[in-house]
C-alpha cells in the first residue's frame, strides 16, 4: 500500500467524474411521496404489508422504491427461475422499472426504480408469478451454491440441505419472529455459497466418500465483517434441519429485545450453541 499510494493507479476526482458520466439516471418523474396511501393499503391487505416490510427498500428519489423479487420460495432451488418466469420478470422490468433489472449475490432479482403508486399492482403480479415470498433477509432467503447436483467440484449436495431447512421453517409468522439471519451453503471449500460470511454457514465435506456438513457460526458480510467459527464435528444430511433448529432455539431463548441472531452470537459466543447441538451425542 505504501508503495502504491500516490502512484500511477491513484483514482483521481477527474477519473471518477469521467466514469460517472457513463451511469446516467433514468428519467425519473417528480412524484409525491405515497407513504400514507401505502400505509392504508397495508391495513387492508396484511400480505402486502408483510411483503412491503421485507421486499421493498427505500429509494433516493421521492415517490420511488426498490423491489426485490424473491427467488426463494420453499421447494425451489435458491435462485432458480424457469424460462417463463424470466420472461415474466423481463416484462415486469419493462413496465415497472425502466426496463432494467439487477441480480444480487443473494440470488434474488431487484427492480431498482419502481413508482410507489405501482407497488400494489406489482405485488399482485409478483405473487401470481411466485416471486412475492416475503422472506428477504430472513432464514429461508438462503444463499446456496449448485453443489453436488450440478457441480463437478462438489464434495456434497447443497440444494437438498437448503430445501430441508426451508421446509422446517415454512411458517411465515415464526420466520418473521426469528428475524434477520444470513444462512449460506457451499458444497465445497471453493465457497461459491459464501458460507464463511453467513451468520450460519454450512460447508459440504467429504469423509471417506460420504457427504457430511460442517457448520460455522458468526460469519458476517456487513461493515463489521467477520469469518464464521467452526462449531465442531460435521453432521449427516438428515441431521441438518434439526441442527439449524437447535441453533435457532438457543437464539430465541437467549436474545434480548431487538437482538438479531448475529448480535446474540456476538454477545454470548459459540459455547451455548455448541452445547445444545452436541448434547444429544453424549
Ligand atoms: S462451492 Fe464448490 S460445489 Fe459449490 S458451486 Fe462452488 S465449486 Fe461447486
Amino acid at each position: 500500500m505504501a508503495y502504491l499510494r500516490g502512484g500511477s493507479t491513484t483514482l483521481t476526482e477527474a477519473e471518477v467524474q469521467r466514469v460517472a458520466q457513463h451511469f446516467v439516471d433514468p428519467e425519473y418523474k417528480a412524484l409525491p411521496d405515497h407513504s400514507a396511501e401505502l400505509a392504508a393499503l397495508d391495513a387492508e391487505h396484511p400480505g402486502f404489508a408483510r411483503w412491503r416490510s421485507r421486499n421493498v427498500q427505500a429509494h433516493k428519489r421521492a415517490g420511488y422504491a426498490a423491489v426485490t423479487l424473491s427467488l426463494k420460495p420453499t421447494g425451489v432451488a435458491p435462485g432458480d427461475a424457469t424460462d417463463k418466469q424470466l420472461d415474466a420478470i423481463a416484462d415486469m422490468a419493462d413496465r415497472y422499472s425502466f426496463g432494467e433489472l439487477r441480480t444480487s449475490h443473494e440470488q434474488n432479482i431487484i427492480l431498482a426504480d419502481v413508482e410507489q403508486s405501482q407497488l400494489h399492482a406489482l405485488w399482485l403480479e409478483a405473487r401470481e408469478q411466485g416471486f412475492a415470498t416475503p422472506n428477504i433477509g430472513l432464514l429461508t432467503d438462503i444463499i446456496c451454491c449448485p453443489g453436488g447436483d450440478f457441480c463437478s467440484l462438489a464434495n456434497a449436495k447443497s440444494i437438498p440441505i437448503a430445501e430441508s431447512i426451508q421446509r422446517r421453517f415454512d411458517d411465515l409468522d415464526y420466520l418473521f419472529d426469528v428475524g434477520e439471519l444470513d444462512l449460506n451453503i457451499s458444497g465445497c471449500m471453493n465457497a461459491c455459497g459464501h458460507h464463511h460470511v453467513g451468520h450460519i454457514g454450512i460447508l459440504g465435506v467429504d469423509k471417506k466418500g460420504e457427504e457430511f456438513y460442517q457448520v460455522s457460526l458468526g460469519g458476517n458480510s456487513a461493515r463489521d465483517a467477520s469469518l464464521g467459527k467452526i462449531l465442531g464435528p460435521s453432521f449427516a444430511q438428515e441431521q441438518m434441519a434439526d441442527v439449524i433448529e437447535k441453533l435457532i432455539n438457543v437464539y430465541v431463548e437467549t436474545r434480548t429485545e431487538d437482538e438479531r441472531f448475529i448480535d446474540t452470537y456476538q454477545r454470548i459466543g459459540i459455547e451455548p450453541f455448541k452445547e445444545r447441538v452436541y448434547a444429544a451425542n453424549h
